[in-house]
């Protein structure tokens, strides 16, 4: 076992959360922190890679919520850092819906389709919200479930992308409706370069501050009423007196990382009860175009009889012209049983889609990637999904410490989870709180100090002993347990 010197706090992740938490912390005088990432980047699930010969975002592509009263701001940010972003006008999709034969849905059926989804969508929103309250009266209505493959490919935009026509979602209505394409060779990652560079030691664009530690796998969590332990899977072990634990809610149910005692009840069972989305782009670069490649048609939709089955597209010209790229996204099963296949029959697949909807002489693809979110030990998914009509005390649950054990990441965002600004805010909150816990918990150890030291000091003067060593070694082993009331529940309630 290796160990190193205690720090005040220990950041577990150093994706956009982990990475404002450390920044917030820093800012606010709390030096000796210590950032442990168990992959080999910061980033997490803001990740680029050189494709075709541009960059691709594999996980987080556009700052959603722009143009609205409020500032978005990774916006901000973005703005800050002159990243290359371009506007995504998703409003034509659904007038570009193929069928199998390659004919593209009059705009009259299509909007007739969409309509009807929306309708059925609300209906069901409100059959939810009705049972949800005991009231199973007059408001439910049966609702007929999608059946065609325009109305099945309508559902899955409606339902597994932002339905920002079916229910109001914060982020729209607080930061605008706007959503911006990253597509800069710095990657949508620079922002949080740029965020680290201000608080860690940094030359030529790399991280040299040895409070960063990549590599560094968390299997488990200890802790005391002295504070947090942190395991390796390496065999070290870190210390301090709060750890900020930002794995995504994947990695939390998962049970990657162990628990000594174990997560209170009330902690694991709402961390079951969110949903994991899983969200894949998988890029195909071809040896030229063979799509439309105007603005009007970026956006495209495949309707096939299996529901989500390659339904959702984007080409890439607007971003990079002439990088001869699609994008198709999966969810959910679909994204599951493709990262389960080799990427060949995957690229087969997606082949016999584009000559459905493009005709049968179209080149093959020349390369493929295929992220995998779900099946990666970091991630487990690509982000949380509270059910629209839920409990929000789970929500509170999930974001809750557990005495010394601080939680963020996007899924602690009750406004904004499952988006990069939410995350980034959700980092601000956590190390707030953090700091306050601390600023109580030097309060009361101050007050007992002073109750402690006038019989301390006759006792030491007796006995000649130092004042300091005394005073430290009392606080060693005989700490009053209310100093350890941190966070909702208390560090007691939660231990035991
Ligand atoms: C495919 C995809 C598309 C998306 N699209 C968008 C979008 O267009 N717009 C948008 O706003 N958001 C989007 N998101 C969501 C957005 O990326 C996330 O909400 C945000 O990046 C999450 O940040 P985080 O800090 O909460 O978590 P993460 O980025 O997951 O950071 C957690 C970190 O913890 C590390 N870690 C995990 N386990 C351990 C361990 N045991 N020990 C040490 N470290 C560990 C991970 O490696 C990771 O670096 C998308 C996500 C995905 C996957």
């Amino acid at each position: 076992m290796d160990s190193h010197s205690p720090s005040s706090v220990i950041i577990v992740g150093a994706g956009v959360s982990g990475i404002s938490a450390a920044k917030v912390l820093a800012e606010n005088g709390i030096h000796d922190l210590l950032i442990l990432e168990a992959s080999d980047r910061i980033g997490g699930r803001i990740r680029k890679e050189t494709f075709g010969g541009v960059s691709v975002e594999l996980g987080a592509g556009w700052i959603a919520g722009v143009g609205g009263k409020e500032s978005n701001p990774v916006w901000e940010l973005a703005a800050k850092s002159g990243l290359r972003t371009f506007f995504s006008d998703y409003s034509n999709a659904r007038y570009n819906i193929y069928d199998r034969s390659g004919k593209i849905f009059p705009s009259g059926i299509a909007t007739d389709s969409y309509q009807k989804a929306v309708d059925s969508a609300i209906q069901n929103l409100r059959n939810q919200e009705a049972e949800s309250v005991g009231d199973h009266s007059s408001t439910s209505k049966v609702t007929e479930p999608p059946s065609t493959p325009i109305e099945l490919a309508i559902d899955f935009i409606l339902h597994d992308f932002e339905m920002a026509e079916v229910e109001p979602i914060s982020t729209f209505t607080e930061f605008g409706e706007r959503e911006y394409l990253v597509a800069d060779a710095r990657g949508y990652e620079y922002l949080l370069y740029k965020m680290a560079e201000e608080f860690l030691h940094t030359s030529e664009g790399r991280i040299l501050d040895n409070r960063l530690k990549l590599n560094q796998v968390v299997r488990g969590i200890q802790q005391s009423r002295s504070g947090v332990r942190v395991v390796t899977e390496d065999g070290r072990f870190y210390e301090a007196n709060y750890v900020v634990l930002s794995v995504s809610i994947g990695v939390l149910q998962s049970d990657f990382i162990s628990f000594n005692p174990p997560l209170p009840r009330w902690k694991s069972e709402a961390i079951t009860k969110c949903e994991v989305m899983v969200y894949t782009k998988i890029f195909l670069q071809f040896p030229y175009k063979f799509w439309p490649g105007c603005p009007e048609k970026e956006f495209f939709i495949y309707a096939h009889d299996r529901r989500g089955y390659y339904t959702f597209w984007q080409h890439m010209e607007s971003a990079y012209p002439g990088s001869n790229i699609l994008v198709v996204t999966l969810t959910n099963g679909e994204s599951k049983r493709v990262e389960a296949q080799p990427d060949t029959d995957t690229l087969r697949e997606a082949m016999v889609v584009l000559r459905d909807m493009f005709g049968p002489d179209i080149p093959d693809a020349i390369d493929i990637l295929v992220p995998r979110w779900w099946n990666n030990r970091f991630q487990r998914g690509s982000y949380s999904n509270y059910p629209i009509i839920s409990d929000p005390q789970v929500f509170y649950d999930i974001k809750a410490p557990v005495g010394r054990i601080f939680f963020t990441g996007e899924h602690t965002s009750e406004r904004f989870n499952g988006y990069v600004h939410g995350a980034y805010l959700a980092g601000i909150d956590t190390s707030r709180a953090v700091l306050e816990e601390m600023r109580k918990e030097k309060e009361t150890e101050d007050g007992s100090q002073t109750q402690l030291q006038e019989p301390l000091l006759a006792l030491t003067e007796s006995l000649t002993m130092s004042q300091s060593d005394t005073v430290s070694n009392l606080h060693k082993c005989d700490i009053p347990t209310q100093l350890y009331l941190g966070g909702k529940r208390g560090i007691t309630e939660a231990i035991l």
